[in-house]
């Protein structure tokens, strides 16, 4: 690929597939073997750019940064670290709109590797299976844990879900900012992006609707 190419693929944001890219390898080194290679990498960089790598302040830095990148930022890429997510039977009989509001995106563009910071708003119906509500909290924040653009967040946790919780009736929705739009490149500072997927019920406008003005009365987020 052309270096004009690559910029075109970062600037217009394109996703390639739902699911995250991965090699085949991508589990074979151990999380501790990952952070040593990574930190020499990461050393290289920092050397490449000039700095004195000998400085107490910089001298930890790549090891700092090759175990953020393992256990914090993109701890979602390891299948294993998925949320056990237990599903109860809706004794209940809860039959009507359930609104998970305002859960904190911190999540990070695949093409820039900038954050995206935001707010996901989740919604379903239950049928026969319901989750302790913490959990789509956690589902939410795994998936943003990996290189990722926005469409490709929602989708997942939207499929997740849907496959979790047994019912096509979900609806998910995420607002963000996009550092590699506000501090580089156009460095828009107020835009922030809004992707929006739902299945079964939530296809009517009508329940949509609802869905919309349990979130505003609720909150300012979405405006
Ligand atoms: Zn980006």
């Amino acid at each position: 690929m052309d270096k004009i190419q690559i910029e075109v693929i970062g600037d217009n944001h394109i996703g390639t597939s739902e699911k995250t890219p991965m090699r085949a390898d991508a589990f074979e080194r151990t999380e501790a073997e990952k952070i040593e290679n990574i930190q020499s990498h990461f050393s290289k960089i920092m050397k490449e750019m000039g700095l004195d790598l000998t400085d107490e302040s910089l001298s930890g830095t790549p090891y700092r940064v090759a175990k953020m990148y393992i256990k914090e930022l993109f701890y979602g890429l390891n299948p294993n670290n998925r949320p056990k997510i237990s599903t109860f039977p809706n004794t209940y009989g809860y039959q009507n709109i359930l609104v998970e509001q305002d859960i904190n995106i911190d999540s990070s563009c695949e093409h820039h590797f900038l954050p995206i910071i935001g707010k996901a708003h989740v919604g379903y119906i239950p049928e026969h299976k319901v989750i302790g509500l913490s959990k789509i909290n956690r589902l939410v924040d795994y998936y943003a844990h990996r290189p990722q653009v926005q469409e490709r967040l929602c989708v997942q946790i939207f499929k997740d879900l849907q496959e979790t919780l047994g019912t096509k009736d979900v609806i998910v929705v995420i607002s963000a900012k996009h550092l590699c739009v506000s501090s580089r490149s156009i460095k828009d500072k107020e835009s922030f992006t809004t992707t929006l997927n739902y299945g079964g019920v939530f296809v009517n406008l009508d329940k949509r609707a609802e869905f919309f003005n349990l979130l505003k009365n609720n909150g300012d987020h979405i405006k």
